[in-house]
């Protein structure tokens, strides 16, 4: 075992039932640890179990196989020396932000006055002095975000996981966070000994991580890693850290080696998570890929600076693309494919005509759902069956965001209707025009 491995995971698996009880591997020989002194941020694809490892970790749910070790101890429960930040905040309404701060040492048993003096200490350290007796809906998101990384440092945990602490916050208000945060770690001010971050965002975890690690999806399993040697803090704009972005963008987009083969990307199943984006993304990102000065080909991180949206919005976007065959994604760059072309340069109608036709060769999905109602004699159904038949394979609302995609992609391709009101599917209905 590493010497000063905080947390160390050895072949952790974890599935889920799915709702016909079949098990459903989320994770699988995960193998990881996180020493002494190191800030690893987790980076995956939505529903690649980042997560699931980080509940892991805090001893929130047990892995199914493999070991979880927490310096050196088997992790069977929550551990006192492990602290977790959620998205959500996570705060409770009624309390006070003081209150709400010292939850996490009264469960620890420490007396009324050594709380308070721990809270106060904290609400100074990570700047909401003064705030002890607001509630949090009288706080903004950034400081609510503040109040939930209080309570986790209050406890002076070993170790702090946060799950995309920052993401739910806008990004100027999110990178004051982080930066709060880097320097408290950097200055030793906090008696943590390691972070584990899990990030959506690339420019994050450069920017904060000693050390990425990257999951797939489908498994997850550990797919890279690189190490990050810079010192904090980190210029943004410095040549070192455009290239470390570069790299982790290649990274992210690598393919199989049977996709790279193949010059496609791989086949999806039915119950494959489809990329939650819309169709206006998706047009949108391909005509600022077809015109100048990318005419077809740009760099993943300059094209998100011309689009100016966030990476979480545009990877789901990119998948998009490329299981519609309109560009490929590879090595951090992306290249339009010639039906991709004609497609840009295609007016309103071919455009749909295009897409509809995609979809039903590349989302077995949608054409899944095209062939049923094709064989319904009134050429209508309910969401129902498609929806039982996603919680196959995903959790309930997870199944009900793929289908609508697939009903909007499907929509638009005039593959099938969708009817609000009454919730059915059906048949476009061509002679009536
Ligand atoms: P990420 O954080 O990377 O987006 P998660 O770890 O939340 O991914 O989820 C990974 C997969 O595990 C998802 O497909 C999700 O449906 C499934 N999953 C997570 N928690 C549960 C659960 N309690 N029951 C069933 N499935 C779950
Ligand atoms: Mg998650």
């Amino acid at each position: 075992m590493n010497r000063n491995a905080l947390i160390e995971l050895k072949s952790v698996a974890k599935s889920f039932r799915s709702a016909d009880g079949a098990p459903r591997t989320v994770l699988d020989e995960v193998n990881f640890s996180l020493a002494e002194g190191e800030i690893v941020a987790l980076l995956g694809k939505s529903g690649s179990g980042k997560s699931t490892l980080l509940r892991i970790i805090a001893g929130l749910i047990p892995a199914d196989a493999g070991n979880a070790a927490y310096r050196g101890q088997g992790i069977n429960g929550p551990a006192s020396g492990i602290a977790m930040v959620f998205q959500s905040f996570a705060l409770f309404p009624w309390l006070t932000v003081q209150q709400n701060v010292e939850l996490g040492l009264e469960a620890k048993g420490v007396s009324p006055e050594e709380r308070e003096k721990r809270a106060d200490a904290m609400l100074e350290l990570i700047g909401l002095a003064g705030f002890g007796g607001a509630l949090p809906r009288e706080l903004s998101g950034g400081m609510r975000q503040r109040v939930g990384i209080a309570r986790a440092l209050v406890t002076d945990p070993d170790v702090l996981l946060m799950d995309e602490a920052f993401s739910a916050l806008d990004v100027l208000t999110g990178e004051t966070l982080r930066n709060d945060i880097l320097d408290l770690w950097d200055s030793n001010r906090i008696l943590t000994k390691g972070i584990l971050i899990v990030s959506h965002n690339i420019e994050e975890a450069v920017m904060m991580a000693d050390r990425i690690i990257i999951l797939s999806s489908d498994p997850g399993r550990i797919r890279s890693e690189i190490h990050i040697d810079l010192p904090r803090p980190r210029n943004v704009d410095s040549l070192d850290v455009r290239a470390l972005i570069d790299e982790v963008y290649g990274l992210m987009t690598m393919r199989s080696a049977q996709e790279a083969a193949a010059g496609t990307v791989a086949p999806t199943h039915l119950g494959y998570r489809l990329p939650e984006t819309d169709v206006s993304h998706i047009e949108g990102v391909l005509d600022l890929l077809a015109a100048a000065p990318f005419n077809g080909r740009a760099d993943l991180p300059q094209l998100a600076d011309e689009a100016g949206l966030p990476d979480e919005e545009l990877f789901p976007t990119y998948e998009a693309l490329a299981l519609l065959g309109l560009a490929l994604v590879e090595k951090g760059d992306i290249t339009i494919t010639p039906l991709g072309l004609r497609y840009a340069e295609a007016e309103h109608t071919l455009r749909q005509e295009i897409f509809g036709q995609q979809l039903l060769t590349h989302v077995p999905l949608a054409a899944h759902i095209r062939q049923r109602l094709e064989q319904e004699p009134t050429g209508t159904l309910t969401e129902k069956p498609f929806l039982e038949l996603l919680e196959e394979f995903l959790k309930a609302d997870e199944a009900q965001q793929v289908l609508e995609v697939a009903i909007e992609w499907g929509r638009y391709g005039e593959v099938y209707e969708y009817d609000f009101h009454t919730g059915r599917l059906k048949l476009p209905d061509q002679e009536e025009e």
